[in-house]
Parts: structure tokens; sequence; C-alpha cells
């Protein structure tokens, strides 16, 4: 597996920086010119080339933040710590940690950046900080009641023929939980007839889309389920290794991660002997990690820069093997399945929907946080259940899908919680992040913060997608925001994009901030 960025992760963690002298050591121990190594370090975000301050605190500035208040408490936070020597703060892309917004991280533990002595504690020292923890209310998504019942669900498949579990998650329709949707049992098969002896399973836990956050509480509080579904998996496709590439910012989850993988061996089910080895890898950084073929990238040591496709991982993935990717949800439902049975998922949706999903829920809702909802249920059900909008707002808009969805209106809050109802109400559900924006707000701010990200965000291999989300953000800071003329043109610059963009980045970057124009036209000057 990847060895350059895990000695790289690993020295950062020793040294704190890296340092010329340590990277030319690095290079001659590993035998690699130095510019491998400067390749690396200068696309990955989390890599440091200068002495890190005595404390970096670290601010959000993405969507469910901006509405947070993330420019206020960032004024003052930077105050108060203006007499404090040694303090660096800087911006940084959306952390995960939307439901606690204004977000920001101190060393590397989350805080709310209105919570002022959770900072100065932070400050003081960051292991003082309580954490805290993970929701206890998804009982319902666990086939188990008890540890000691962990890892039983796939010594029983195991004594099955591979296809046959195959069948019942396609039975079950479950879909991929990451933004695609893909028919997961239809995935699972692809590579489980694609031809070789070596095969990946690879749990994508690189969530970073602004308002998304719903893996770090599967990953925190029902790690188990994702270690079964992959060893599951690997029965099922025939793979005898698996991978799952964590977000660096998930410290407590990765812990508990690997807490449970201890358990998991222990119990004879992954490890030396079992047939299927598990590793965790850290990611880097950066939110197009979240592409599966940049992630690929990335574990082969190389600048995470999406391929061109095909071919899919299913055939040509990791170092040119059979992979299956899927994500961290669908690996926990697809255990949930294979242990309660296809009947039992079906039974949980409402309507014409079968099964439930973990939504995270952000923006000026009462309590932001995330919640298993059954397909089928609507917006309304949702909100409801997040105790309406703060301050007895109403409802302006809402992105059913994160931060690369279209808004929805006020009108569709009875849409269905499913991925065709919203496909069909013009927009998509993606992973099931849906943020709330409240009437009365600045939804010139709104489409700017969303344009800054993907712009941030690109990796820039396609001219256009550099270029044009650069320029998109230039134009609108230095007209003041988005007015009829620049409307019209950031349209024929989307079309541009979706046209010759690799990635999906690229291809809906501006559709967002559109979206809004068009539903909103008094606030975008009109039409
Ligand atoms: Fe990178 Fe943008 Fe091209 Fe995607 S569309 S590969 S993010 S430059």
């Amino acid at each position: 597996m990847s060895a350059l960025i895990r000695e790289l992760v690993e020295l950062q963690e020793r040294e704190g920086w890296l340092e010329d002298r340590a990277l030319s050591e690095l290079a001659r121990r590993l035998k690699v010119p130095e510019h491998r190594l400067e390749s690396l370090t200068t696309f990955y975000p989390h890599f440091r080339r200068s002495p890190p301050p005595e404390v970096r605190v670290e601010v959000c500035r993405d969507l469910s933040c901006e509405l947070g208040q993330a420019r206020a408490a960032q004024r003052r936070v930077s105050k108060s710590l203006a007499e404090k020597a040694g303090v660096e703060l800087v911006e940084i892309s959306c952390p995960g940690r939307c439901d606690q917004a204004p977000a920001g991280v101190i060393g590397d533990v989350p805080v709310c950046l209105s919570d002022h002595a959770a900072i100065e504690q932070a400050i003081a020292d960051p292991s003082g900080v309580a954490f805290r923890g993970w929701g206890k209310g998804y009982s319902e998504a666990d086939p188990y009641s008890q540890a000691t019942e962990h890892y039983s669900t796939a010594p029983r498949w195991a004594k099955r023929p591979p296809a046959e579990s195959v069948e019942a998650l396609t039975e079950a329709g479950l879909r991929g939980m990451g933004g695609a949707a893909f028919p997961t049992g239809r995935k699972w098969a692809l590579v489980a007839e694609a031809q070789g002896p070596d095969k990946f399973v690879i749990c994508n836990a690189d969530e970073s889309e602004p308002g998304t956050f719903k893996d770090r509480e599967i990953l925190g509080a029902l790690p188990h389920l994702v270690i079964e579904g992959m060893a599951l998996a690997a029965h099922a496709v025939g793979a005898r290794q698996g991978v799952v590439f964590i977000r660096h910012e998930y410290g407590p989850e990765r812990r508990s991660l690997e807490e449970a993988i201890e358990a998991a061996q222990r119990a004879g089910l992954v490890g030396p002997g079992t047939g299927f080895e598990l590793e965790v890898f850290v990611s880097p950084g950066g939110y197009i990690l979240g592409e599966e073929t940049a992630l690929l990238e990335c574990l082969e040591d190389r600048r995470g820069e999406p391929r061109n496709k095909p071919p899919y991982p299913g055939r040509v993935g990791l170092w040119g093997k059979p992979t299956l990717i899927n994500n961290v949800e669908t690996f926990a439902h697809a255990t949930a399945i294979l242990a309660k049975g296809v009947d039992w998922w079906k039974q949980l949706g409402r309507g014409s929907s079968d099964g439930h999903k973990f939504v995270s829920v952000s923006g000026d809702v009462a309590q932001p946080g995330v919640h298993l909802v059954p397909f089928g249920s609507s917006f309304a059900d949702l909100l409801e259940a997040c105790g309406g909008m703060a301050e007895g707002e109403g409802v302006m808009a809402f992105a059913p899908g994160g931060a690369s969805s279209r808004f929805l209106g006020p009108e569709e809050l009875s849409v269905a919680i499913d991925f065709d109802a919203v496909a069909q109400a013009g927009s998509m559900l993606g992973s099931g992040a849906v943020v709330f924006v409240a009437s009365g707000r600045d939804l010139q701010a709104v489409g700017l913060s969303l344009t800054r990200f993907f712009r941030n965000e690109s990796c820039g291999k396609c001219v256009p997608c550099r270029l044009g989300t650069d320029q998109a953000v230039k134009r609108i800071e230095a007209e003041g925001g988005v007015g009829p003329a620049l409307r019209n043109d950031l349209e024929s610059l989307s079309e541009t994009l979706a046209q010759t963009s690799l990635c999906g980045l690229g291809q809906v970057a501006l559709a967002p901030l559109l979206s809004l124009c068009a539903r909103f036209p008094d606030q975008f000057g009109g039409d």
C-alpha cells in the first residue's frame, strides 16, 4: 500500500512539520527523487512546510458555518487571541462538524467557536476538552443489541456461496449512500465477476462536503457494522485486502474504528489467518479525495487527481486490480440487511420506498445533527424531528443533498426523502446532507460561500474547472454579488464546466448558486 504518503504523515506527526532537511533524508531512505515528495507535499493541504505555531486555531468558512455566523465568530476569536503569542488563526475547508457551527479545530480537537470556555480550554490543554461523543439513537440500524454479538453475521454468510449475499442486497434495493446511489448489489456483482487473483475492498470514509457529517457518526457509534460490511463484501467479491480511507480530521472516529478493528481481529473476522487483512489509511486532506479515483491515486502515492473513466475501479482499481469502493453507510446497511433479512429492510420505508438512511442536518434548524429516517418520509418530517427552524423562522430554501445539490424551496418540503423523488423535484439527495436556510437570509452570501468552496477545492487538473471557478469567485466579489448580467455569464460558464470537467466537482460547481438565482431572482437583481 501507499508508503510515501504514510511516511510523510508520520514524519509530520513526529516533527510537527516537513522541513527540507527531513524531506531530503526521507527521499534518500526511500530511494525516490525529492521532486516526488515535493509534488505530494504541495498538493495535499494537511502537509506543513513551515514550523507550526504553538497553537493553531482553524476556523471553518463553509456553508453551514457561514449560516452559523462563522465570520462574526472568527472576528471575536481573533480579537480575543490577539494578545496571545504563538497563536495562528487560519481558515479551513469544512472539517465535518457542521452540527457544531460555527466549527473550529484547535490542535486536533473540534470546538464550537461560540463556546468561549471550550476555546480557552483547548488552547491551554486540548486534552482537557470534553468530547461530545456520538448519537445513541441509532439502535434501529444496528442488528446487534450488545457487543458480544458483534461480527456474528459474516461467519454465517461465509458458509454460503458468495453470489447469495449479492442477490440479497440486490433484492433489498440497497443503493450507495456516498452520493451516487449506484445499486450496491450490482456493484458487488461487477467486482465479483472481474478476473484476477488480487482484489481490494475500500471503504470511502472521506466525506468532506459542507453539510455532510453522517459517516462521522456511523464511524464513531457503529464502526463494527462498517468493518463487518467490508468482510462480507470481501467474501462476496473474492478480495483479501481492505482499506478504510478516513479523513485526518476524524481523530476520535478513527480511534473508535481502530478499537473496533482490534475487536474484529480478536473475533477472527479480519487480520492474519482470516483471509482478509484490513488497514486504516489517514487521508492527507482535500475534498477531491472523496472522488473514488482521486482516492485511488492518493493510495498509490500520487497527487489526488481524478482519473478518466472508464475503466471503472470495479475492473481497474487500486494498483490496476478490481476494487470495490463503497461508502461507510453503505457497508453498515449491508451488514444490517444480511443480519436481519431483506424483509426487515423493506418494511422500514414509507410509501413505495424501502429502507432507511442516515441524514446530516445543519443550517438554521433548532437542533442540527444526524438523524436516521425512513426512506419515503418527507423533508417536513425531518425538519420537525430537528425541532423546527431556529428561533421560529420560516424555511426560505434548503439543500437536500449538501453543497453540490440544487436548492429547493418551502413548497418542496413535502417531497419524499428518496433518491428518485428528489431527482424528480429537480435536485439530488446525494449523501443525505440537508442544509436548511431561514427566511431573511442573504442568499448572495450563501451562493458565494458555495462557489468559493468549489474554487478552493478544485484539484486543478482541468483548466476549465481551475480557472472557471476562480473567475466566477473573482467576478462575484468584484461586482459585489450576482446581478442579471453576471448571472448570464455564469450560466454560460456553468455549461462549459458541465461539458469539459473531468469529475463531478467541476461539473456542478456553479449549479447550487445558479439554482438560487433561478428560484429567488429578487435577491439577484431581478429578472
Ligand atoms: Fe479536478 Fe475540477 Fe477537473 Fe475535477 S473537474 S478533476 S476537481 S480540475
